[in-house]
């Protein structure tokens, strides 16, 4: 055993002959010869004081660097990843903070990704209810954009696609599948009450928010419905889950310009510099 050992730190043992790069310094030590910091040391191990190998400054930066870029690399290849499968409709990926107007409800959304940790931690759900096109769904696809580049988990879907794609599946498919919901830190569901409105169909959306309740993790769900239509639901079916809803989200209102009317304005607007620019032309209201 003792030789074994003793072979093997003579093995480690390196020579002093300077190898490319290398110069034997005054110490007796083999020195970088970029960074003139040593390539070897001398510990005393096991009883004997020994010259081993060890790293210079600048292949340490070096090999630092290298690891940073590693890190950054996957972290990219995550974040990808992520936003592969956490926003599958396209448009949804331009809609960020950056181009938001300045509104209540865009507030909201800000501090809700600056104050992420607390969110998770306390798992504090949002519902964002109003009419059509006030900007609740645009507001929510900030929310998951913004967690998205932070590497946080986020899946942004809504019942009808997960209706669609249960459709297919045997029962057992069907847990496992609501059970991956769990796997995002965050999940938003878009527009709650436009899917199909069977006992079948309810059911699922039941067991989606449920498992979402068991499991502790934040949910946000927008919605047209008014909070007095979740509030007095119109079957057993909708209460029971409007009811939990309403206790995992707080209820935050989302009222104010119509933005696909101002999207279209803009888009007017942009239109008229475009074609009509200089030229004096019109784009009738
Ligand atoms: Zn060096």
């Amino acid at each position: 055993m003792k030789e074994l050992l003793e072979g093997f730190l003579s093995r480690l043992e390196t020579e002093t002959t300077p190898k490319e790069g290398e110069y034997l310094g005054d110490d007796g030590l083999l020195y970088c010869g970029k960074c003139h910091t040593p390539v070897q040391c001398r510990k005393e191990l096991f009883g004997k004081m020994r010259i081993l190998p060890c790293t210079c400054r600048c292949r340490q930066e070096e090999m630092r660097r290298q690891k940073e870029a590693d890190e950054a690399r996957e972290r990219m290849n995550t974040i990808h990843r992520l936003k592969a499968t956490g926003i599958q409709e396209r448009h949804l990926l331009d809609w960020r903070f950056d181009v938001a107007e300045e509104t209540d409800t865009i507030r909201w959304a800000k501090h809700y990704v600056e104050n992420w940790r607390k969110v998770r931690d306390k798992n504090l759900g949002l519902l964002l209810w109003g009419d059509v096109g006030t900007g609740k769904s645009f507001a929510a696809a900030c929310i998951a954009n913004v967690l998205l580049e932070q590497a946080v988990p986020v899946l942004m879907t809504n019942f009808s696609r997960i209706l669609n794609q249960m459709g297919a599946m045997y029962t057992e498919e069907r847990y496992q599948y609501i059970a991956s919901f769990n796997h995002y830190s965050l999940l938003i569901i878009d527009d709650l009450g436009i899917e199909r409105s069977t006992e079948y169909a309810k059911e699922q959306v039941y067991a989606v928010i449920g498992e979402r309740y068991k499991a502790n993790l934040p949910l946000i769900i927008t919605t047209n419905l008014t909070i007095r239509e979740l509030r007095n639901p119109a079957t057993v079916a909708d209460a029971r889950i409007y009811s939990r809803v309403l206790e995992m989200c707080t209820p935050v209102q989302v009222s104010g310009g119509d933005r696909r009317q101002a999207v279209s304005r803009q888009k007017q607007e942009l239109v008229k510099d475009v074609l009509f620019s200089g030229k004096g032309g019109e784009v009738s209201q």
